[in-house]
């Protein structure tokens, strides 16, 4: 069975429920990272056609947030079921496009549907306030209504996770919602597009404009009719997006980029260290804005830590996603590619050590790397690697390992691996980011709120208050009474 022939596979634009197909040649190639093949061509569309989406998910917002949020939870939960139904389809269309092992895109599609369930449950508890007012005559009441017509902009590296991180508590709100996906990767976001239609998600609710970044996020920018947006990419185009948003004074969510340190103590279980680096550092090839960036290692178990970490990489299996037991798949293109190669080279030139990997194998494809007694102002300890490249640098004392950790525009993760209570609390305390692992590197869930500060941007997705950026208070001051 090819892709082609699954059941949720779609190639073309949603507007307004009707699905609008590429002119054969004119539209985008969506290629396999794997092997480079082309698997799709998807619509390029720009300012005119997301003009229209606009036009639509304004003419839908009425009646949809006129709905109860009881069937908005229902359309969300029938939408969670087919995900759950066509999990092995949309792992392959994911795996297919983004090129990670398929048993990770399994793992998605299941973190991506969690976030329809979760939201689903939240809708119905969007409730207000009633407060003491100033004077006996008076009533004061606090509505949560939704923000309106929204957009989402979203990268390549979790193509199921981010659209429904945002589309799901848009529409759980009474939001409606415009989706520019990355080129590289629409078509899991289509396929979610058809499973929505199916789930009863109402026409204009919920589109999928793919094609020209900058005309599509300039026409979404420039109207007034859009009310927020949610990006989730690099912080120079989050910075961009933001400076476009001032005119008409749109709400931001902005999920950017991330340079986490991983610390580990000399008191730390180095077993359980040594499973979180590897989960945190190669997952998805590296390719997430919460992979480790930076090892610090303190003296003492440097070399252990070091040695470990070592036979562990030995272990990875590269290749197509597709491949059973592979566990690192293709990086997502040539630029990402030669980033990384950078990134060791210059470790390398600065003094670092090369333990292992270090070359970039065929085509997409780079070996895993450790790299040890990389000094703290390598390309790899100041910017993001987004690889699989693991990066280690030596420090002495708790304040220096936190002054590390801090020596970053960026703050989104933060990793501690430490068996003494005060010493985890004293270091979460002190690290300036938006999410500490304590002996865990599994962080993202949809029932906590993600998202960072700093250069790493503004606004929390999943948990209530995830809901909370898709809401605005209204407060009623009733008199006379
Ligand atoms: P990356 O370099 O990892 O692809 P980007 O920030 O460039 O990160 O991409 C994240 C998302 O932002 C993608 O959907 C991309 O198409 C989109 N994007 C890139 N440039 C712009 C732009 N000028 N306006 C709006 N969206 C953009």
């Amino acid at each position: 069975m090819t892709l082609k022939d699954l059941h949720p596979w779609r190639e073309g634009a949603l507007i307004d429920s009707t699905w609008i197909a590429a002119s054969p040649g004119q539209g985008t190639p969506v290629h396999d990272p794997a092997d480079g093949a082309q698997i799709a061509e998807v619509p390029s569309l720009g300012a005119e056609e997301t003009k229209r989406a606009i036009a639509a998910a304004q003419a839908a917002l009425g009646g949809w947030r006129a709905r109860p949020a009881g069937e908005r939870a229902d359309i969300l939960m029938r939408w969670y079921a087919l995900m759950l139904e066509h999990q092995e389809a949309l792992a392959r269309i994911l795996t297919g496009e983004q090129g990670k092992p398929l048993a990770e895109a399994r793992g998605e599609i299941l973190y991506a549907a969690g976030f329809l369930r979760w939201f689903a449950e939240e809708a119905r508890r969007i409730d207000g306030e009633i407060i003491p007012a100033p004077r006996s005559t008076q009533r004061i009441l606090v509505w949560q209504e939704p923000v309106g017509v929204t957009a989402a902009i979203t990268p390549w590296n979790f193509p199921a996770a981010m659209v429904t991180r945002k589309v799901a508590p848009a529409l759980a709100a009474g939001c409606t919602m415009i989706l520019k996906p990355a080129p590289e990767t629409p078509l899991t976001a289509l396929a979610l597009g058809a499973l929505a239609e199916e789930a009863g998600v109402p026409a204009g609710v919920f589109n999928i404009v793919p094609g020209d970044a900058a005309a599509i996020g300039s026409a979404l920018m420039d109207s007034p009719v859009v009310r927020k947006l949610s990006f989730t990419g690099s912080t120079p185009v989050g910075r961009m997006l933001y400076a476009q948003a001032a005119p008409t004074l749109k709400r931001l969510s902005l999920e950017l980029g991330g340079n986490a340190p991983f610390i580990v103590f000399d008191d730390a279980d180095l077993d359980a260290a040594v499973d979180g680096a590897m989960l945190g550092k190669f997952r998805n090839a590296g390719q997430t804005c919460v992979c480790v960036n930076r090892f610090l290692v303190q003296d003492a178990v440097h070399d252990q830590f070091v040695d470990r970490l070592r036979e562990r990489i030995a272990k990875l299996v590269v290749g197509p996603g597709t491949d059973p037991g592979v566990t690192i798949g293709p990086l997502i293109n040539e630029r990402a590619v030669v980033k990384v190669d950078d990134h060791v080279a210059d470790a390398v030139r600065r003094g670092g050590r090369l333990v292992a990997g270090g070359k970039r194998d065929h085509g997409l494809f780079y070996q895993p790397t450790l790299i040890a007694d990389v000094p703290a102002d390598a390309q790899i300890a100041r910017d993001e690697t987004f690889g699989p490249l693991a990066g280690i640098i030596r420090f002495h004392t708790e304040e220096e390992a936190i002054r590390l950790a801090n020596d970053t525009e960026f703050g989104l993760a933060a990793y501690v691996y430490t068996r003494d209570i005060g010493r985890a609390m004293r270091v979460s305390g002190a690290l300036e980011y938006g999410m500490v692992g304590l002996n865990e590197a599994a962080i993202s869930t949809e029932v906590a709120p993600f998202g960072g500060i700093k250069a790493s941007g503004m606004g929390r997705e999943g948990s209530r208050h995830g809901i909370a950026e898709y809401l605005e208070l209204k407060y009623v001051m009733m008199g006379g009474l």
